[in-house]
């Protein structure tokens, strides 16, 4: 489905706040298969497996030569990841005024899987130039958002079915958000202003509840957080995992209402102000 709401929505405001140069506005991304633009917030949005489009010539992924373990072989969709991320941005949006980059996979997960190592991510040659562009997009988003702003943070929305109507945190138990917890102290990734703190204070279930405890290994963060959070690119990373009652059609308006005050709260905090 065409989005053409970002292409109108998009350029005033960025022109309006940075202003840049029209050309500077995002050309397309290079692949048909992700959907990305560029923003003015230094928050990057990401929904690696919410795609349903199939990649011709692209056979499905049958597993070869992927270890098996918690990270091993799974080509099923993250249901109602892409709609709910558009919902966040969108919320985002209406709740800020600005617009955060964006990169979202068109593409099913049968095909490739852009949250592992490219070794691990697809068994087809035709496959390679969607992964590179999806990876590449973001890789480039991180540093042009840590050039311009000083530091960010990349939220990668995923669903799970473990804990239904629970939002499940992945951050390699403090690894990916280090530069924030060397800024703000541990209380900005544990305490009641934490990401996670901000999503609970606004009604949703996390975990994990207590939020100095343990992430669950299944969903304590994926290489795309690992790549961009913490540590070379400047930037902290979450991964969000949505139980699957919170990205259903009828319950992601509210789901990205919440996210996206806690997104505006976090911002506040910890982001706007380069010198604190
Ligand atoms: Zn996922």
């Amino acid at each position: 489905m065409a989005r053409p709401r970002w292409s109108a929505a998009f350029a005033v405001p960025f022109l309006a706040v940075t202003g840049l140069p029209a050309q500077e506005t995002p050309a397309s991304p290079e692949s048909p298969f992700v959907t990305a633009h560029k923003g003015n917030f230094p928050v990057i949005l990401s929904a690696p497996h919410g795609g349903t489009e199939d990649v011709p010539g692209v056979p499905p992924r049958r597993g070869v030569g992927i270890p098996p373990g918690t990270n091993g072989f799974f080509p099923f969709r993250d249901v109602g990841t892409e709609e709910l991320a558009d919902a966040i941005a969108a919320a985002v949006e209406a709740k800020t005024g600005r617009v955060p980059f964006f990169v979202s996979a068109k593409f099913h997960r049968k095909y490739l899987d852009v949250n592992r190592p490219p070794e691990f991510a697809y068994e087809h040659a035709e496959a390679k130039p969607v992964y590179d562009c999806y990876r590449g997009t973001l890789a480039a988003y991180c540093k042009e958002v840590r050039k311009k702003y000083g530091r960010g943070l990349l939220l990668d929305v995923h669903a799970q079915g473990m804990m239904p109507g629970t939002v499940m945190r992945g951050t390699a138990d403090g690894k990916t958000v280090a530069l924030l917890r060397q800024r703000f102290g541990e209380k900005a990734h544990t305490g009641p202003d934490s990401f996670f703190g901000l999503l609970g204070k606004g009604g949703l279930a996390v975990f994990p509840a207590r939020l100095d405890a343990a992430e669950d290994p299944m969903f304590n963060g994926g290489h795309i957080v690992r790549t961009y959070g913490g540590g070379d690119f400047g930037i902290d990373a979450i991964q969000l995992e949505f139980g699957w009652t919170l990205a259903t059609p009828k319950a992601v308006p509210g789901t990205a209402k919440k996210v996206a005050a806690a997104v505006d709260r976090f911002h506040q905090l910890y982001l706007a102000d380069p010198k604190k």
